[in-house]
């Protein structure tokens, strides 16, 4: 019957099939349409239907007899279908020799199937339209992985914000299957819901269920995110779940919910889909195959970002306080900074700087250290008001940029800073830390009009209140700046100076005996002759090496070359009985100063009691773990320690005896006082009896004159060292100064 139909069609169209010889190919094509998955039809002059094949009836429901005579649409079309794709067609098939479109057509049973038709033309013998052959192929499953993916991950590729790609998804969503209202929510950190994407539902819907903590009960999306699986329900003015909320929407017509967790790939929750129906129902095998793809692209968008979301955070906030990080707080700063210019009003950036902090790291260690600064930068965080700005710059700095601040208001804000800095805090050790900072201020316009300005000047504001004794807070001036300038310029050159070798040591004699005729040792003195600037004081660049950090190099220099000097000596039978060499309190404080002592007199063939180290006061009174660690290292060498300048630091006496120490250096301003100063002279005294008592031998710096020399003799003060015998000489000079001398080696 339907093959016979056909052969009528075909006979209308190229004429009766005549003979053998042509019916072959014309029953395997019968065969081929009729055993073909795809349904086609074929339709007369009215499109009424004349034929339709096996595939049609298993596509769509409907027998043959029941659609013949009738049209397609009348048999196909239904609710949602888009009649307008449907009269087009129908006009390309009479002007323009066929169409094409993917239409939304509904079976027998009225569900709906996304279906690709593809409709030509028949003409009879006189050219006249006689009706239309028409195949139709079921593309509901390809064409939701086409559309949703290929639209989604282009919009993807197009890096559009996660709430329009979750929009997309909707819309494309409720297209495909037009009786649907989708939704997407995320779950937040807090496990709240926040909508995404919810294009056709009431908007005062979305904002009352923003920020609802997802729960057991929490509606069809609130309960989905909870359990991790799929809720149905299909009445929601019945379904115990939505009692709280269904009032929001039933009266916008939707009756039922079906929603979806969003599961990342190790199963978290990052949210919801849900379809909303105007009728009581669930979902149907379209809308279970819609959700499974969708589910996918949808958590392949968040997971994406998320992903980005984290490596934002990483790239702009710092890992340990999540305080925006330097580069961030640049950008932030900068922006402030431009909207401070347009709004004509001031702003204050202030510069924080932990004070000895490095103790905290270094003797409680770097748990401690990372728990401070975490605290400090909460602290920090919670002082400033919500459009200000707090991020750390580095290590132990922060900085904060207040806007809209007067000078007035800034130094009131940086000392509740300061305040609430200073608060204790209890390390995870159980130990408790009372913490200080320094904090420096520019102002803008005044100090500068852009962000590194500012900053380079709350720098130096926060290095002059740490010079100022820590703990405190200054505005930046004018006069810090050139003399920052000129600071800058001779760290600068002094880095040089290091690299180039350009540094000299001068050697000066410590004398004993009767008339100074015998030579103790040399005491070592840093020279530094710079091609412009000539020579520049030690008292200078010694301070300056330890304040930008060069002082151990230094150090290491200077202890190297003297070691060097002392080995050459001694090959030539030079009679120096011993090279003194100034240690700074730093070099103190870095555990490798033994192992660095041990090295040299080992490289250079010494033994160690040819090295004296001199140090200052400071470094005794520092009692802190390290430094008395490297003092009792450096003793058990067994090399001399000196204790120079004695007299002008700490009084309290306490220490000394508690020192591995060999000799007192006594101060020079009291040798040089003592002429007509009875208090330089009865200190000089107690310094000998002191050192007498303690068993230390005291040498007495900047001698100058007979006078003082005598004085020192007859109060029995062993070693004497000053311009009286000689001045620091190179080691050639002393050479000489001791042929001519014909001093003798200490016995
Ligand atoms: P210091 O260790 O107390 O060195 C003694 C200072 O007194 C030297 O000053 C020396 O030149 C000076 N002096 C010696 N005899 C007389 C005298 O009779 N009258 C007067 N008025 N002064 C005399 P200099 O060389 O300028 O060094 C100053 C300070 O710089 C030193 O004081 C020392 O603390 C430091 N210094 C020098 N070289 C080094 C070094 O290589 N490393 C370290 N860390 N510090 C150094
Ligand atoms: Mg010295
Ligand atoms: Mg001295």
């Amino acid at each position: 019957m339907q093959t016979s139909s056909l052969l009528a069609a075909v006979d209308r169209e190229v004429g009766p099939v005549d003979g053998d010889h042509n019916e072959d190919p014309l029953r395997q094509l019968l065969q081929v349409v009729n055993q073909s998955d795809n349904a086609f039809i074929v339709g007369g002059p009215d499109t009424c239907i004349t034929y339709a094949n096996a595939g049609f009836t298993s596509m769509f429901g409907h027998t043959l007899e029941e659609v013949l005579g009738r049209t397609v649409s009348a048999c196909l079309a239904g609710p949602h279908t888009d009649m307008q794709a449907v009269e087009r067609i129908k006009h390309q098939l009479r002007q323009s020799g066929g169409g094409r479109a993917d239409i939304l057509l509904y079976t027998k049973t009225g569900r709906p199937l996304w279906v690709s038709v593809v409709a030509n033309p028949l003409f009879d013998a006189g050219g006249q339209f006689s009706g239309m052959v028409g195949v139709l192929t079921d593309i509901t499953q390809t064409k939701m992985h086409e559309v949703l993916q290929y639209k989604l991950l282009h919009a993807m590729a197009e890096e559009l914000p996660l709430t329009q790609l979750m929009d997309l998804v909707c819309r494309e969503v409720e297209h495909i299957a037009p009786e649907v209202v989708a939704s997407i929510l995320a779950v937040d950190v807090q496990g709240q819901l926040q909508p995404l994407a919810g294009p056709s539902l009431p908007s005062g819907f979305s904002k009352a269920i923003a920020g609802l903590p997802i729960g057991p009960d929490v509606g069809s999306c609130g309960t989905a995110a909870w359990r991790g699986e799929p809720v149905t329900v299909t009445d929601i003015a019945t379904d115990p779940l939505w009692t709280p909320f269904k009032d929001l929407i039933l009266p916008h017509g939707l009756v039922a919910c079906w929603s979806s967790p969003i599961k990342a790939h190790d199963g978290r929750v990052l949210g919801t889909f849900a379809f909303y129906y105007r009728t009581l129902r669930g979902p149907d095998a379209l809308h279970q195959r819609l959700i499974d793809v969708s589910l996918h692209l949808c958590a392949l968008a968040m997971e994406r970002e998320e992903s980005r979301a984290h490596i934002h955070h990483l790239a702009f906030y710092d890992a340990l306080t999540s305080l925006p990080n330097r580069k961030m707080l640049r950008t932030k700063a900068e922006r402030a900074v431009v909207e401070s210019q347009r709004a004509q009003a001031p702003l204050a950036l202030l510069f924080v700087n932990i004070d000895r902090f490095k103790y905290v790291n270094e003797e409680q260690g770097h748990g401690a250290g990372d728990a401070l600064l975490s605290e400090i930068a909460n602290r920090l965080s919670q002082e400033v008001r919500g459009r200000d700005l707090v991020g750390r710059q580095a290590g132990d700095e922060f900085v904060a940029v207040l806007s809209e601040c007067s000078t007035e208001q800034a130094a009131v804000a940086a000392e509740r800073l300061l305040a609430a800095i200073a608060a204790p805090v209890t390390l995870p050790s159980g130990a408790t830390v009372h913490p200080n900072a320094s904090v420096g201020v520019a102002m803008f316009p005044e100090d500068g009009q852009d962000f590194d300005t500012l900053l380079r000047q709350a720098d130096l504001a926060m290095h002059q209140a740490k010079h100022d004794g820590r703990g405190c807070l200054r505005f930046f001036n004018d006069a810090m700046n050139r003399r920052t300038l000129e600071r800058l310029l001779l760290e600068a050159a002094l880095r040089e100076a290091l690299r180039l070798g350009q540094l000299r040591l001068h050697y000066q004699p410590q004398v004993s005996g009767p008339a100074g005729s015998v030579l103790y040792g040399v005491e070592a003195l840093a020279r530094w002759e710079h091609p412009q600037l000539g020579a520049v004081s030690p008292a200078q660049f010694i301070p300056l090496a330890e304040e930008c950090g060069l002082i151990d190099e230094l150090t290491r220099w200077a202890l190297g070359e003297a070691c060097r000097q002392m080995a050459d000596w001694r090959a030539r039978g030079v009679a120096v009985p011993r090279v003194a060499v100034n240690v700074s309190a730093r070099n103190f404080q870095n555990s490798s100063l033994p192992g660095l002592v041990a090295e040299l007199l080992r490289q250079h063939g010494l033994h160690p009691q040819d090295l004296t180290l001199e140090m200052t006061e400071s470094v005794a009174m520092d009692t802190t773990k390290c430094v008395s660690a490297t003092i009792d290292a450096v003793q058990s060498l067994g090399v001399y320690l000196s204790l120079d300048d004695f007299g002008t630091g700490y009084s309290s006496l306490g220490y000394l005896h508690r020192l591995p120490i060999h000799e007192l250096k006594l101060d020079k301003s009291f040798v040089q006082d003592l002429a007509d100063n009875a208090a330089a002279q009865a200190l000089t005294n107690t310094v000998l009896r002191i050192g007498d008592g303690l068993d230390l031998t005291v040498v007495a710096e900047g001698v100058e004159t007979k006078m003082q020399a005598d004085f020192l003799t007859a109060r029995g003060c062993p070693v004497l060292q000053g311009y009286l015998y000689a001045r620091p000489l190179p080691a050639d000079g002393l050479e000489q100064w001791l042929a001519s001398r014909h001093v003798h080696r200490e016995a």
